[in-house]
């Protein structure tokens, strides 16, 4: 199916615990704990990853890269966006723009934003200027505002890429 455009959602959340380092968007972001997962955790580029296999009908995260798979251990979230990059290009999509929600309670996350936002465009080879960051605190309520995970919201537009 190719033509035209696609849009995808995707969402994510991880745990935050101590002893592991906060990595969000790809940026290493200064706190005192970190997020928990079978990876590194990266809920902003889990939850991108889905948004664009979302738009590209190519089905979800879990299935790509399950989380019993040793080889997945620790992983690298960023290797494993550029591959999804790759798989929605080879079915015809182009990234054009990306709008992202980070809901976290703490860190304050605004000093990061735009880091973030560079780190996503680099991913996706496209210009800074369609990556979009917003950060927003739960005002307090659920495993969020309880400052117990971060989640991420993304949503992806592809453009075909054939034309
Ligand atoms: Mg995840």
């Amino acid at each position: 199916m190719t033509g035209g455009a696609r849009v995808g959602i995707g969402y994510d959340i991880h745990r935050l615990v101590s002893d592991r380092p906060l990595i969000l968007g790809g940026v290493r972001v200064e706190y005192e704990r970190g997020l928990l997962g079978h990876s590194d955790g990266d809920a902003v580029l889990h939850a991108l990853i889905d948004a664009m296999l979302g738009a590209a009908g190519l089905g979800d995260i879990g299935e790509l890269f399950p989380d019993t798979e040793e080889l997945y251990a620790g992983a690298d979230s960023r290797v494993l966006t550029r591959d999804v990059v790759k798989r929605v290009g080879a079915a015809g999509w182009t990234p054009s723009n990306v709008d992202i929600i980070v809901h976290a309670e703490r860190p304050k996350l605004s000093a990061y934003k735009q880091a973030m936002a560079e780190s996503v465009a680099g991913l996706l080879g496209i210009d800074g200027a369609r990556v979009n960051v917003k950060a927003k605190t739960n005002e307090g309520l659920g495993p969020v505002g309880r400052r117990e995970g971060i989640a991420c919201t993304a949503v992806v537009l592809l453009t075909s890429s054939l034309g």
